[in-house]
């Protein structure tokens, strides 16, 4: 197991409805030195790429991308989430649906802070069904960017998320992929990774 792993193992909790808790360390009360170790890793596994920017949406993605960014000495822009659709030309626009919360939600980035000269990595804390990436993914694209690289904390591989992104030809790592998990056991299994 790898330190996201352990720490998920320890301080993690299965609950039902296929979500795991991870708010002692992640996206509640967030452990700082554990974030840096994951920038390491990232900047080790995207090694070679040349990122100039971080875009990650709120709320819970953009801790860990301020700390990540320190390893790749860049800024981050966030998504913010909006419900009211006073689109005003400035802006670039996705719809997300919550997989959380099932509720649909419009993100937003201001055209000023993306742009076709971006590469971008995009950082979150999860991935469900992969619709806030494809969100990301989305605003980028609108922006004439280019993603460079995904980095996700915790991937729930019996999701589809993992799957749909990969196949789009997107160099995807997540730091801990759960394969499966058990709400009555508290047990999570982990898929083998050879990074
Ligand atoms: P997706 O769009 O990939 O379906 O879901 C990703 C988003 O949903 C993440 O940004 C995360 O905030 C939230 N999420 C999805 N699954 C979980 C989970 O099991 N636990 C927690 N804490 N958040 C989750």
């Amino acid at each position: 197991m790898n330190f996201l792993e352990e720490r998920i193992v320890k301080d993690g909790v299965v609950k039902e409805g296929d979500v795991l808790k991870v708010d002692a360390f992640l996206n509640h009360q967030m452990d700082i030195d554990l974030f840096n170790e994951m920038g390491k890793e990232w900047k080790r596994r995207f090694t070679g790429k040349n990122i100039n920017k971080i875009l990650t949406v709120e709320a819970s993605g953009i801790g860990i991308a301020c700390i990540v960014a320190q390893h790749f000495n860049c800024p981050v822009v966030f998504a913010k989430k909006s419900k009211s659709i006073n689109i005003d030309g400035e802006m670039y626009v996705a719809d997300v649906e919550s997989f959380t919360h099932k509720t649909k939600n419009q993100v937003i980035v201001s055209k000023k802070f993306l742009t076709e000269d971006d590469h971008v990595l995009l950082i979150d804390d999860f991935l469900a069904n992969g619709c806030a990436l494809q969100g990301l993914i989305q605003i980028v694209h609108a922006a004439g960017g280019t993603v460079e690289g995904i980095g996700i904390a915790v991937e729930k591989g019996f999701q589809t998320g993992g799957r749909i992104i990969r196949n789009l030809g997107y160099q995807l790592e997540s730091l801990a992929i759960v394969e499966s998990m058990n709400a009555e056991t508290g047990e999570i299994v982990f898929r083998q990774q050879n990074a």
